[in-house]
């Protein structure tokens, strides 16, 4: 085990999607190369909006997927760590009480812009007197802002390159609100400083976060991780992708017969300078990955190339990797080396398995143009009747050539979509001995 700790940190307010992978999978593949440690960390300060139903998804999602973690960690069990820190930069004068209201907020901001100024807090709380306060807090309870130093807050990001950002440019962030939940901004901070995090790997929409929570690191006494800000991810047209990430859950692409390695292997480089390789493990991606590969650009995402990486993780998927589902298909052991032999190379999903199966077991439905219906009956008056064997579609269309008169694609064509119900699929003479029925025309 080496010392690298990194963190995935989702707020268990929703399920999985996309954005959140890439996330995860940098931070994992940094833990793994290491041979460090991963945690997953659920940033459940939110009582209401978090709920045990979408921590068990995302455990749920993660073990899909085959990114294991090495401890879990719940920020709502870590509350009084949080309200230490606190109570330290009260006692530092680093954090203060406001009272303002979101509306109040809202026309200051407002205000600012309209004057061309940046929509900055202006730290009116400092200016009120005890009794003000005493009043206000009676009135309508205050919140707790972090005082930043407002000086340049400097980093070298892993992905970004040097980052600098003035504090003056950025409002005192809320670490507590009126209800005294604990903010993320706050918890992050303790948590990532008590766990020993050495690596926060996160999204480029938490720069601003990551020169705050610096200067609170540093109240708190402590220096800080490696901070790298990976770029969004974007349709691919370059579109913003928020709207739709929550029809990109991770769920609804393994319900769509995604596979897990065909995902894993396009997240793990995309937006990076390495090539999309389709690998057979998680841990083989780690090996070749360095944070510095990835680019600062947006990063578009199609989900239309996961089709493509699943299918041939399923061409190279042996047999008793879906032993089981074959089983439960109905399809006989003694078949089934043959039946995934066959199949594995003609489907995009797992779920197309069960319609091969239908084929073979019950025969086929074909839909015939008018054309080729009489010749198909023709044809399967000269088909012996099953078992068929390997050599049977050779004889079988031989013997329909010759009766017919019919050769090359005119020949072949309507014979599979009859056998099949599709014009494209398994070589026919590996499937013919699949076949245990023919046609229902
Ligand atoms: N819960 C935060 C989020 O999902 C974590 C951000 C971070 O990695 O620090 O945005």
């Amino acid at each position: 085990m080496s010392d690298t700790v990194t963190r995935f940190a989702p707020s268990p307010t929703g399920y999985l999607h996309v954005g959140n992978l890439r996330t995860a999978l940098l931070n994992w593949m940094i833990a793994r190369k290491a041979e460090g440690t991963f945690i997953l960390r659920l940033d459940d300060t939110d009582p209401e909006r978090s709920k045990d139903e979408y921590a068990d998804a995302i455990r749920e999602d993660l073990e899909w997927l085959g990114l294991t973690w090495d401890r879990e960690e719940r920020q709502s069990h870590r509350l009084d760590r949080y309200a230490a820190a606190a109570d330290e930069m009260r006692a530092q004068g680093r954090l203060y009480e406001a009272f303002e209201t979101p509306t109040e907020l809202d026309l200051k901001r407002k205000k600012q812009l309209n004057m061309g100024r940046p929509p900055v807090y202006d730290r009116a709380a400092l200016e009120l007197s005890e009794a003000e306060k005493d009043r206000l807090r009676a009135e309508r309870g205050g919140h707790w802002r972090f005082k930043l130093d407002q000086e340049r807050i400097e980093w070298p990001d892993a992905i970004l390159g040097p980052l600098s950002i003035d504090a003056a440019s950025v409002s005192d962030p809320v670490l507590i609100r009126g209800d005294g939940q604990v903010l993320y901004t706050l918890a992050s901070v303790v948590d990532d400083t008590d766990m020993g995090v050495t690596h926060v790997v996160r999204g480029s929409d938490h720069v601003t976060n990551t020169a705050t929570q610096i200067q609170i690191m540093a109240a708190l006494g402590f220096g800080h991780p490696t901070f790298a800000h990976h770029s969004l991810l974007t349709g691919p047209q370059g579109e913003a992708l928020s709207k739709r990430l929550g029809t990109l859950s991770l769920r609804d692409l393994r319900a769509a017969g995604i596979e897990p390695m065909a995902l894993l292997s396009l997240m793990a480089r995309l937006g990076s300078t390495e090539p999309i390789v389709l690998r057979d493990t998680p841990e083989e991606l780690a090996e070749g990955f360095e944070l510095p590969q990835f680019g600062v650009a947006p990063t578009k995402f199609n989900e239309a190339d996961l089709r493509p990486l699943t299918a041939n993780v399923l061409q190279r998927t042996p047999l008793a990797a879906v032993a089981d589902e074959l089983r439960a298909l109905g399809v006989p052991d003694e078949e089934a080396e043959r039946f995934w032999t066959v199949v594995r190379d003609n489907i995009s999903s797992r779920g197309e398995m069960a319609g091969w199966w239908r084929v073979m077991s019950e025969g086929a439905r074909p839909d015939l143009p008018e054309e080729d219906a009489a010749f198909v009956r023709e044809a399967l008056a000269l088909l012996p009747p099953p078992p068929w064997t390997e050599e049977t579609w050779g004889s079988w269309t031989a013997a329909v050539k010759d009766a017919t008169g019919r050769k090359g694609p005119a020949l072949f064509k309507p014979l599979r979509r009859a056998m099949t119900g599709t014009d494209r699929g398994p070589d026919m003479a590996s499937l013919m001995p699949l076949l245990r029925a023919g046609p229902k025309l």
